[in-house]
């Protein structure tokens, strides 16, 4: 079992102002092979509950991008990659990771965006990962986005507990269910079940490096 450390967007407000001494410490553990889940949520905003106000939406993405920029720079400094958390926030999170193209790499983990934003994603040298909402019926979409992305480009995951694919939906996600994701797949890029998992697998050890 390995581990990506970082501080996620959804818990920004509760970050000290600076995170990166701890981090340092935790990215020097032998089984941490990336920093994350990082990025920016803005599905959830304080002035979608009552009494929430705007400020604070503001006050949250501030530190949000903060935080961000922070684990940025420490995977810079450390040589490791990036889990990306992402929800509509899609520009900004961009936006914050170019400055580190071609030294920190992202792994848009749950990509559920479309063909143009798989481009972008790309075009940074950083790569996807799909989970289990690919089976649900109603994820054509995203089926379409998959179809566009090459093999080597895109890794697997299950999210688990949440998202458990077709036929287990609404009960607990297990790891082990990236089977079912993994048919859906070769389904979907019309490839066998090898030729999906030496390409994910090999993805996998060069974005983690300190996979054994
Ligand atoms: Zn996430």
């Amino acid at each position: 079992m390995y581990a990506v450390a970082g501080w996620h967007p959804n818990d920004a407000l509760a970050a000290p102002d600076d995170i990166r001494p701890q981090l340092r410490e935790m990215a020097k553990h032998p089984k941490v092979v990336a920093i994350g889940e990082t990025g920016m949520d803005y599905y959830r905003m304080p002035s979608h509950k009552e009494g929430g106000t705007v400020e604070q939406d503001e006050i949250f993405k501030r530190k949000q991008a903060q935080i961000f920029q922070q684990q940025l720079e420490v995977a810079a400094e450390v040589g490791l990659n990036c889990v990306i958390h992402q929800r509509s926030a899609f520009a900004d999170t961009v936006a914050m990771m170019e400055p580190f193209v071609g030294r920190v790499h992202g792994q848009f983990h749950c990509f559920v965006d479309g063909i143009t934003e798989m481009q972008s994603v790309l075009a940074m040298g950083s790569v996807l990962s799909f989970t289990g909402i690919l089976t649900f019926k109603n994820a054509q979409s995203i089926r379409d986005t998959l179809a566009a992305t090459p093999l080597g480009k895109f890794m697997l995951e299950t999210d688990s507990p949440f998202l458990a694919p077709v036929p287990y939906r609404g009960k607990r996600c297990e790891p082990a269910y990236v089977k079912e994701l993994s048919e859906a797949v070769a389904q979907v890029k019309g490839c066998s079940l090898d030729e999906l998992s030496t390409a994910t697998c090999a993805m996998a050890r060069e974005f983690f490096p300190k996979l054994k």
